[in-house]
Order: structure tokens, then C-alpha cells, then sequence
């Protein structure tokens, strides 16, 4: 079989299951309003919670930002591309979040597989939730250290695992709040499991910070508990991009001789730290923003329970609509298309087969009457 044969069967396959991904270009969009096909719809897919990303003040710091630095930090932060402005905002977080020290990083995706790539040796196992993001299943299965999963959520499960005799190290890995399913590991006891066998936890808390916990520290600080290594990333409630690990000082040097992310990339662009140290103190006084989220999420499950639409168990932003069959959820989130609500059908693999959802995310940007017109549209749609 050739390349290009190969290329053809892969792509049907996709056609032929209804999971054939495409993207959509917009021309304009300001968090809660999408514009694409000339049209306006009601965005109910981003991941932009407080409504940061076109917030004034984080426009102009990046913007000065910019201005002071250039538009590119020129290189690894090995060798030229580590500013001051980089260097303050790590201290601001490692602060915040109550750590020793925070690397940067140019995404989440790079921060999941830098610190399990430098980590994870022969003898290791890895111990992962089943719905753990592809960006730390993938470093897992790639890694040299044996791979085990565990029944979502299930600490039970895990204490299992754990118990198993092996002689290298153990790290459990985990995440704030899924962001599939928009529910919440059970922290504190996934910590206590994990210390009991002498093993490492680290937490991606993608979803989690700047939405919840006192100042919106996250879920670790709202769970009480303090992971040996805590992911954080600024593309969802900090409105821009690029993602930290939070560690203790030796294993920060140990990121910073190993993480080949970190080695062989370049760093992000200064600019971009300074407007995330403006996101950042947005973020801390965000307390009116993280109660308009709320709000919201409490309207929609409250409209949705009326109507009796059959919703997962999350109390967070990401509100899934689980549907099932492929070309069902297509057909929904297309109808709602029609109708002005940009929604993204969600399908496997991403999810597991026959869950195929309409991933509904509520950002502090909605109105009451964004989420009463989703609710009707849904009844519509659904019914
Ligand atoms: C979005 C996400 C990532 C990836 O972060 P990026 O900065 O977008 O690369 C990692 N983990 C989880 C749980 C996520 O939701």
C-alpha cells in the first residue's frame, strides 16, 4: 500500500463512522459571539470561561508587551529566549499557587508530555484515570514505564493499583475537573491513596484554574491538597495560551535539564507572559466574573432538569449532553447550527464509542437569556 492509499482508506473510514473532523474558520469573535458563513451564532463550544480573551486591560498588556519586547522571544529559554518577563510571571504563579518554583510552557499539550517524558523511567508504572487527556495518555503510553488505568474517578481502583508490587516509582496522574465530562476527581483521597504507596500525583488542572477555588486557585487549593506536580494552562479561563508546571525546586532543575520541551522549543513570546501577568491579577479579582459563571451553570441545569433533558452529572462549566450515536449528535448540533447556537458534537475517539455528546461550555460572557434561548432551541432540537 502506498503513502497516498494509505492516506484514502484512513479518511474513509472516518467519513464512512460519521467521525470525520473539520474545522471552521471565523472571521470575528469576541468569546461568547462566533462569527463564521457570514453568520453570528451564540458560542456554546469555547473554552474561554471568564471571558478573558478580548479583555481590555490583557490586550494592552500584551499589546506594551509587544511593544517593549518584539512579537518573538528568538529562541529556547536555554539560550536567549528566557525573559524577566517570563521569570516574573513564574514567581507570581509559583506564589499564587502556593509551589517553590513554576516552569512555563508553550502549551498544555507540551507541559503533560515534558514532565512525564523527564520523569517516567523502565521500572516506573504509571497509574492514569481512563479519561485522563489524550496530551498525558499519550506521554504515558510513550513512555518507557508500564502504563495502568483506572476506572474514572475510582479510588478504589486505583489503591488496587497502586498495592501492586513493582520496584520502580509510582505517578498517578489525574485531572482537576474532566474535560469530557465536566465532573471533579476526588482530590484529597486520590492524594492520600497515592502517598500511602509511596508514589508521586500530578494533577492537570486545565479546567480548573482561575475558575474555582478561593481566587480561583483551582481545584487542588478548593480540595485542600497539594500535588508533587500541578499542570496548569492559560488557554481556557486566562483567555490566551501556554500552560505551567508547578513543582518543588529540585525537580524544577531536573525539568530544566530533561524536558526536552523546554530544551529544544522556543519560548513563548515575552509579550504573551506579560499579558498573562495581567490575566493573572484579572483572574485573582475575578470573584464577580466566577459568580456570573455560576449563576449561569446553575440556570442552564436548573432549565435542563425542567425539560428533562438528559445532562452528565457536572456542576462545572462544561455541561456535556450525552447523545450516543455518531451521526445523531451531528444531526442535533447541526439543527442547532441553523438556529444560531455554534455547539461542538464531541465524538470518539475522543470520547468512549457510543458516547458521542454535544459538549456544552458556559463562560461568565453568556446572559440569562443566551442560556434561556440554548435551553429552548435544545427542548426544540432534542425533543
Ligand atoms: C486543553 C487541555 C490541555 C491542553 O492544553 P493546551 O494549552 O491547549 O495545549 C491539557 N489538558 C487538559 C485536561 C486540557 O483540557
Amino acid at each position: 500500500m502506498s503513502w497516498q492509499q494509505r492516506i484514502s482508506e484512513a479518511l474513509s473510514e472516518r467519513r464512512a463512522s460519521a467521525s470525520f473532523r473539520t474545522r471552521q474558520a471565523s472571521t470575528l469573535g469576541n468569546g461568547r459571539i462566533f462569527t463564521a458563513n457570514d453568520r453570528e451564532y451564540l458560542n456554546f463550544s469555547s473554552n474561554d470561561y471568564l471571558g478573558l480573551s478580548h479583555h481590555p486591560q490583557i490586550v494592552d498588556a500584551w499589546q506594551k508587551g509587544a511593544a517593549q519586547f518584539g512579537v518573538g522571544s528568538g529562541g529556547s529559554g536555554h539560550v536567549t529566549g528566557y525573559s524577566r518577563a517570563h521569570q516574573a510571571f513564574e514567581e507570581q504563579l509559583a506564589e499564587w499557587l502556593g509551589f517553590e518554583r513554576a516552569l512555563l510552557f508553550i502549551s498544555g499539550y507540551s507541559a503533560n508530555q515534558a514532565a512525564i517524558s523527564a520523569l517516567a523511567q523502565k521500572t516506573d508504572t504509571i497509574i492514569a484515570d481512563k479519561l485522563c487527556h489524550a496530551s498525558m495518555m499519550e506521554a504515558a503510553m510513550q513512555s518507557p514505564a508500564q502504563l495502568r488505568r483506572f476506572h474514572h474517578n475510582d479510588v478504589h481502583a486505583l489503591a488496587t493499583q497502586l498495592g501492586k508490587t513493582n520496584e520502580g516509582e509510582r505517578l498517578t496522574l489525574t485531572e482537576g475537573i474532566f474535560s469530557m465530562d465536566g465532573d471533579s476527581a476526588p482530590l484529597a483521597d486520590i492524594a492520600q491513596a497515592t502517598r500511602q504507596a509511596g508514589g508521586w500525583l500530578m494533577v492537570d488542572d486545565a479546567h480548573g484554574v482561575g475558575v474555582v477555588g478561593h481566587e480561583g486557585r483551582g481545584s487542588c487549593h478548593q480540595q485542600n491538597i497539594r500535588p508533587d506536580i500541578l499542570v496548569v494552562t492559560f488557554g481556557k479561563a486566562f483567555g490566551g495560551s501556554g500552560a505551567a508546571v508547578l513543582c518543588n525546586e529540585e525537580t524544577a532543575h531536573y525539568l530544566l535539564q530533561f524536558a526536552r520541551h523546554l530544551i529544544y522549543s522556543t519560548a513563548m513570546p515575552p509579550a504573551q507572559a506579560v499579558s498573562l501577568q495581567t490575566a493573572l491579577k484579572v483572574v485573582q479579582q475575578g470573584d464577580v466574573l466566577r459568580e456570573r459563571l455560576t449563576e449561569n451553570i446553575q440556570r442552564f441545569r436548573r432549565g435542563a432538569t425542567q425539560l428533562s433533558l438528559k445532562l452528565a452529572d457536572s456542576n462545572s462549566a462544561i455541561q456535556p449532553l450525552i447523545v450516543g450515536e455518531n451521526q445523531r449528535t451531528l444531526d442535533l448540533a447541526s439543527q442547532l447550527r441553523e438556529r444560531g447556537f455554534w455547539l461542538t458534537a464531541i465524538r470518539p475517539p475522543t470520547v468512549p464509542p457510543g458516547s458521542a455528546r454535544l459538549r456544552i461550555t458556559l463562560t461568565a460572557a453568556h446572559t440569562s437569556d443566551d442560556i434561556d434561548a440554548l435551553l429552548e432551541a435544545l427542548y426544540d432540537a432534542a425533543g
